[in-house]
């Protein structure tokens, strides 16, 4: 082990070790873009949309500033605004619902599975009653593949189907994630994932995507990020924003997608000891049959009284750790006064319990041991 290893102590998610395997690559990839200078929209921004596009199996991608910019973007696209109402679970991250509220649109609340962490498709139902009952049009949901593990794209899609609503896949933690019917970005309508530094994909910085099939709502995506462009950036068609994905980032998440898939099958391993030293002490996630997750998070369920403790029992032995999230969307001050399913138990319930343990592919086996013997100490001390 190097020395710097060490005095760092166990990381929740190291990006220097990511950084060490690359080495120079990203630093000659930065260098070419300084070089040529095309910083806005460079050639290294529609390589980078290929090559996702390959891997994970969508025809066009559309590259942008962030992951809450590519879900506003996504319902834009589609024509989501005032009036409507798009459906999305309570126990996400904010940018989930902000995007909706951004576009004029409501969200309405709906409650997850705790043995997934994602949207159930019965409250799914229920939640698109809700909305109907306030005279709201349901023009869309939001599946939330969360800490990695796809959610159950086949039922949500008829659910959307039958209520003639469109299915929008909100892949931040989960993008290149096998499923039965293919990888998560390929799945719904329309796909948007985020590349912040700590995602599974990430760059050096904040960058999105939005991933479709249709040639027509990429058309639109392409315009909308330039102001809602015509013919050219002054010719404006429609209200759009100002969200590119850099040039230099596209440059970074070139490098870091030859090495993705390899990443994620690490992932497995270190998922794989945990579930494997952990299930009889605490609840650890489950991943149904054809499914592989990306490990966005390793989350695991503990006693409500005691989550607290023990994280805190665990940052005294030198193991850091995550609540994700700490409050579910419909208790947060500026989203409690929208619409909700009735029953959100088990999203309250998952507030309470979830404790995130360090995750990251370069998770040796015997720095994991350290944190599993950690975990074991504090949970039935
Ligand atoms: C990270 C994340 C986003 C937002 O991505 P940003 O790039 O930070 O804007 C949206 N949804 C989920 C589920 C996320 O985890």
């Amino acid at each position: 082990m190097k020395s710097d290893d060490v005095d760092r102590g166990i990381e929740f998610i190291d990006l220097q070790a990511q950084r060490r395997r690359l080495g120079r690559k990203v630093d000659d990839a930065i260098a070419q873009v300084l070089g040529h200078g095309r910083f806005i929209l460079g050639p290294e921004v529609s390589q980078f949309e290929n090559e996702l596009g390959e891997f994970v199996g969508a025809q066009h991608v559309v590259g942008c500033a962030n992951g809450t910019d590519a879900i506003v973007l996504a319902l834009q696209a589609l024509g989501i605004g005032r009036g409507d109402a798009v459906v999305v679970p309570s126990f996400t991250f904010c940018a989930t619902a902000e995007a909706v509220a951004i576009v004029g649109a409501t969200p309405v609340f709906a409650e997850i599975s705790l043995d997934t962490f994602n949207l159930d498709p019965a409250s799914c139902s229920a939640a698109f009653s809700v909305a109907e009952g306030l005279g709201l049009h349901a023009r869309a949901v939001i599946a939330v593949d969360l800490f990695g593990l796809s959610a159950d794209h086949r039922a949500l899609g008829q659910i959307a189907t039958d209520r003639g609503a469109w299915l929008v896949d909100d892949a931040a933690q989960a993008i290149g994630a096998q499923t039965p019917w293919g990888r998560v970005g390929s799945l719904a309508a329309i796909a948007t994932t985020s590349f912040f530094p700590a995602k599974p994909l990430g760059c050096y910085g904040d960058g999105g995507a939005v991933l479709t099939q249709d040639a027509e709502i990429a058309a639109r995506l392409r315009s909308l990020r330039v102001h809602g462009k015509g013919t050219n950036k002054y010719d404006n068609v429609v209200v759009g924003q100002n969200s590119r994905l850099d040039t230099v980032q596209a440059a970074v998440l070139l490098e870091k997608l030859s090495i993705f898939e390899d990443e994620i099958e690490r992932r497995q391993v270190v998922a794989g000891r945990y579930g494997d030293a952990l299930g009889e002490y605490v609840v650890t996630p489950s991943v149904p049959d054809g499914f592989t997750s990306t490990w966005a998070q390793y989350t695991v369920l503990t006693d409500p009284k005691r989550r607290d403790e023990i994280a805190l029992r665990l940052r005294q032995n030198g193991v850091p750790t995550a609540i994700y999230y700490p409050k579910p969307l419909h208790q947060q001050t500026a989203y409690r006064d929208y619409p909700r399913v009735a029953d959100l138990a088990r999203s309250e319930e998952a507030s309470q319990r979830a404790l995130s343990l360090p995750m990251h592919p370069y998770l040796g086996e015997s720095v994991q041991q350290e944190v599993i013997d950690a975990v074991v100490e504090a949970v039935t001390s």
